[in-house]
């Protein structure tokens, strides 16, 4: 299997290569150059294996370098029981909306609490195979950014795994209380944190110039190390979240709760495109699909785009209690625009969207597009009120992303009339992560602050607080320091041990 860039034709490259890299040169995205197919008789085949040899196979048509063992080995380490909570890691919880089986799939069980750990904790045994076979000997310094999540989940995911130092940058006042102290506390001994004078675009900008100086990359090549990264784009982490779309349907089978062969729509609280994308990707290999929900919350560049094929990101952004959807530019789209459109003038609007700041599809692309996705939003106050309507008509405590996901469904619902087909919601986080806001929306007391909150959300719900949460309070603080963005290349330096000539 060869990966293609989604701007250069004459491209073709082994997975190994694509998943060090992270992302084309030409400012491209790989994709694989085909998707398997998996007929029914083929799914029948995986419904009696665990989740582990589920990911092992169907990993294996895309990474061919290597063999069903490794990637089996390397997936029981990732999924493991010890770091999920229980042999499935992907546990379902089933509600009703209008007669309609909701299925929330939980997919934050993982050791930082939020949905990233699906593809995190994968990606390091994919990035230490791909490493031993595309730069023999070399350590792996893996570049960060971050405005919360990922930073952590790549932390946790790469904490101590040979052959690869992980440096995380975060803005200073940009990240909530919970995140910074999962990431300040950071245990490991190739681990690095460092917050940046300023916002999240700075420490972004001071990444992306780190990558592409020729004085850094010389100087770290003199020394063995290469720089890799660990963000959305990284098709490592896009095929990790493949499995979990396969296994929950296979599971939803099993449970007997749909019949093999039945469609499911599938709804995602979308921000960067990664995981509604990964939905996608396994449609087009033979998982029975209706339709794609596309949640957004304010921040709905994604709503305009699915409905009336116009990317517009000029526009207000605002900061939301769903902040990992607060985006603008959402990078995997290219990914889904490359495999819809017919002329392939990918480039061209990408283009557009970095000068002009919009682009317009085709009419034909915009069809197919609407064909596939419904898309809606929820603004701020219908985020609140749907945790408080689900938790007072279910039981069920839900993050305020995965509350966007749940009101677009009823959307979904009231505007088409489907009432036939069950829907899969992709729940993205713990509503521990986001205590005060889950807190303020189920509650009408005043809210306390820090610990307080996750504690008090505890009492009133009767829910137990996730035990790397609760592990954080008065945990030895390890990465206190701060820096201006113009003198990360020291810190990067200090992390590879090396002296800044
Ligand atoms: C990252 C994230 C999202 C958005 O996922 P994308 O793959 O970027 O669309 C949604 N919810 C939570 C909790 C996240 O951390």
């Amino acid at each position: 299997m060869k990966y293609l860039s989604t701007r250069d034709d004459s491209l073709s490259i082994e997975a190994s290569e694509a998943i060090t890299r992270g992302l084309s040169r030409e400012g491209g995205l790989f994709v694989p150059e085909e998707f398997p197919q998996y007929s029914q008789e083929d799914l029948r085949a995986l419904l009696p294996l665990s989740y582990p040899e589920r990911a092992a196979s169907i990993m294996k048509h895309f990474l061919t370098e290597f063999t069903y063992e490794e990637l089996l080995e390397r997936a029981r380490a990732a999924y493991s029981a010890e770091k999920f909570g229980s042999e499935n890691p992907i546990p379902i919880t089933t509600i009703e909306e209008n007669g309609v089986p909701v299925h929330v799939l939980e997919l934050w069980h993982g050791p930082t609490c939020a949905f990233k750990d699906m593809a995190l904790q994968m990606l390091p045994h994919l990035l230490t195979l791909s490493l031993e076979k595309s730069h023999p000997g070399a350590t792996a310094l893996i570049l960060t950014a971050t405005s919360g999540d990922t930073g952590k989940a790549a932390l946790e995911g790469f904490r101590d795994v040979p052959g690869v130092r992980i440096l995380v940058f975060y803005p200073q006042n940009g990240v909530s209380e919970m995140q910074k102290l999962q990431m300040i506390t950071q245990e490991g001994d190739n681990v690095g944190v460092c917050a940046i004078e300023g916002n999240f675009d700075d420490a972004q900008t001071g990444v992306k110039r780190i990558f592409t100086s020729e004085k850094m990359n010389t100087l770290l090549e003199q020394h063995h190390f290469l720089f890799s990264s660990a963000n959305s784009i990284n098709w490592g982490r896009l095929l990790s979240q493949i499995v979990y779309y396969f296994s929950a349907y296979l599971d939803l089978v099993k449970e007997s709760r749909i019949l093999l062969g039945d469609p499911i729509n599938i709804c995602v609280p979308t921000g960067n495109f990664g995981n509604i994308l990964a939905a996608y990707y396994a449609f087009q290999m033979g998982l029975p699909v209706g339709r794609f929900i596309c949640a957004s919350n304010s921040n709905d560049v994604l709503t305009q785009f699915l409905n009336e094929g116009v990317y517009d990101r000029k526009r207000v952004f605002y900061e939301t209690i769903s902040p990992s959807m607060d985006i603008l530019i959402s990078s995997n789209l290219e990914r889904l625009l490359y495999d819809l459109t017919v002329t392939k003038n990918v480039r061209d609007w990408m283009q557009k969207l970095t000068k002009d700041g919009v682009y317009t599809v085709d009419r034909d692309t915009a069809m197919r597009l609407h064909a596939l996705f419904y898309a809606s939003r929820a603004t701020e106050e219908e985020t609140k009120a749907e945790i408080r309507r689900v938790w007072e008509e279910n039981g069920y405590l839900i993050d305020p992303h995965t509350a966007v996901g749940s009101k677009v469904c009823r959307d979904y619902l009231e505007y088409t009339g489907d009432y036939d087909t069950p829907i899969l919601l992709a729940s993205t986080a713990s509503p521990y992560k986001f205590a005060s806001s889950v807190l303020s929306a189920i509650a009408s007391e005043e809210i306390p602050e820090g610990f307080e909150a996750v504690r008090a959300l505890s009492r009133k719900t009767n829910t137990v607080i996730p035990a790397p949460l609760a592990a954080l309070e008065g945990k030895k603080v390890r990465f206190p320091d701060c820096c201006r963005a113009e003198n990360m290349d020291a810190v990067v330096c200090s992390m590879a041990g090396i002296e800044l000539p």
